[in-house]
């Protein structure tokens, strides 16, 4: 029998075949944004078909917020759509059961599952990616909320005084600062601030800048992205400080292609820093050892029903 996950990102969707065991085959293409939420589902449809024309069971961890009870994606800051209808038109056309995550709900699931979290109760994934966000298990339990949007993290509040809007329209949201979407933001205010201007003047260029720009200038001791690092290891320092407060996990996996690729420059700040936040015992930070295909991993356990202990 062979089910079917489906990472569904604002920059890519990947598709995977599996069971219990794991992940077979998997396949990846960008997130069709040019032909309307419809545009989506036929993408989806079409990358499931080739790998699986009549799967069992279809999972599916997807961009936020959603609303898991219609099964469908409301008003993503990350998509140019209002709404995006996912298990209707899905279960419709492939004839099967389709159940739906939050992408990081299912990247959570997949650590528990797969991953570095096996069988541990009390753990948070969290994702550095065009956005930001995590998934929750507590006491053995994956928290979902009343819409299947427990922890919506990124949209925190870092800072109310803030002049950075998140893609959401608040202002000063964490996912303002660190998320791929948010960082170039926040580098041309960074560099718009007195301090920087005298310190750093033409010694970078911040109207091409983006996140994996950044990160290679930090790389190559560059002084101006060795500073935002700084400075964006604060925020991350006091988001991290916020969640294990919140949750009192034993155990916070990070993903996502920003820490994935950056792990040091990432991580590093955040464990330096985070003691001074934090009320709660410090847990163990690392990056996950599922790479990329966590959601994949999370979105399986979901389509074959895998149960806690
Ligand atoms: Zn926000």
């Amino acid at each position: 029998m062979s089910f079917v996950a489906v990472d569904l990102g604002a920059t890519n969707v990947r598709v995977a075949i599996g069971d219990k065991k794991g992940i077979k085959k998997k396949s990846s293409e960008k997130t069709d944004k040019n032909n309307g939420p419809e545009g989506i589902v036929k993408q989806i449809i079409r990358m499931i078909k080739i790998l699986k024309p009549h799967p069992e069971a279809v999972g599916i961890g997807s961009i936020g917020p959603i609303d898991i009870n219609s099964g469908k994606i409301i008003n993503t800051p990350n998509l140019p759509f209002k709404e995006i209808a996912l298990i209707g038109p899905l279960s419709e056309v492939l004839g099967t059961d389709v159940k739906l995550l939050n992408d990081c709900s299912a990247g959570v699931l997949g650590e528990y599952f797969f991953g570095a979290g096996k069988g541990i109760k009390n753990q948070v994934y969290l994702t550095f990616s065009t956005g930001l966000g995590c998934g929750v298990i507590i006491d053995g339990h994956l928290l979902c909320g009343k819409d299947g949007n427990a922890h919506e993290v990124g949209h925190i509040t870092i800072d109310s005084n803030s002049e950075l809007e998140c893609g959401c329209g608040c202002f000063g949201h964490w996912e303002a600062y660190s998320s791929g979407n948010g960082l170039p933001k926040f580098v041309k205010m960074l560099s718009l601030k007195n301090n920087f201007k005298k310190t750093y003047q033409n010694s970078f260029n911040v109207e091409n800048i983006n996140s994996e720009k950044l990160f290679k200038m930090a790389k190559e001791n560059h002084p101006f992205g060795l500073k935002v690092i700084e400075e964006l290891g604060k925020i991350n320092a006091q988001g991290f400080g916020d969640i294990v407060n919140i949750y009192d996990p034993e155990l916070i996996t990070v993903g996502g292609s920003i820490a994935i690729n950056n792990s040091d420059l990432i991580l590093r700040p955040i464990i330096q820093g985070i003691d001074k936040h934090l009320i709660n015992r410090k847990p163990r930070i690392i990056i996950t050892p599922l790479g990329e295909d966590i959601i994949l991993y999370g979105a399986l356990a979901l389509a074959t029903e895998m149960k806690m202990d």
